[in-house]
């Protein structure tokens, strides 16, 4: 696709992104699956549940601008994927894997925060502002989510890996 315009350039982006969270959709269930903390399973289930609104938002903003969104592969989200998928087949300790995947979880928000981003301010230099709103609506929701993570690693599963650690030394 020729890049020679902003339009040009935001349709390619929020196609990548697209594609990011469709594989993201896939993923989160699974993270969900191996997490044993019952608080850090819930906030995978939830964000399952708004990655899919982020699908449908996506579409929205699509049909809004006019564009196709499918036909691209995010290629910095399938490596993330791929390396939350090495945390989901790893033996282990139930603290520290949840640590692992809440690790591997923050890497992908914070790749979606910088996306939702960078379209956002693509959007309002188009004029769109009601796309613009749409997207700046997920990533409120992703930097909900990162705070969320990082709450239950530091409240709950950092100190329990650590009290695990403490007893084997026993
Ligand atoms: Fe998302
Ligand atoms: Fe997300």
């Amino acid at each position: 696709m020729p890049m020679e315009t902003l339009e040009d350039l935001l349709e390619e982006q929020l196609q990548d992104l697209f594609s990011a969270e469709n594989q993201l959709l896939k993923a989160l269930p699974k993270m969900a699956k191996r997490a044993s903390s019952p608080k850090l399973k819930k906030a995978f289930e939830m964000h399952t549940e708004q990655t899919r609104q982020h699908v449908e938002r996506l579409r929205d903003v699509g049909e809004r601008l006019e564009i196709k969104l499918s036909g691209k592969t995010c290629k910095a989200m399938e490596g993330l994927v791929k390396e939350g998928q090495e945390v989901i087949e790893e033996d282990g300790e139930g603290p520290v894997i949840d640590a692992a995947l809440v690790a591997a979880a923050q890497r992908v928000e914070h790749y979606e925060i910088s996306a939702y981003g960078t379209v956002r301010a693509m959007a309002e230099e188009l004029g769109e502002k009601q796309v613009a709103k749409l997207l700046q609506k997920t990533l409120d929701e992703e930097s909900a989510t990162d705070e969320k993570l990082t709450k239950i690693s530091e409240g709950e599963l950092l100190p329990a890996a650590r009290a695990g650690m403490e007893e084997e030394e026993e």
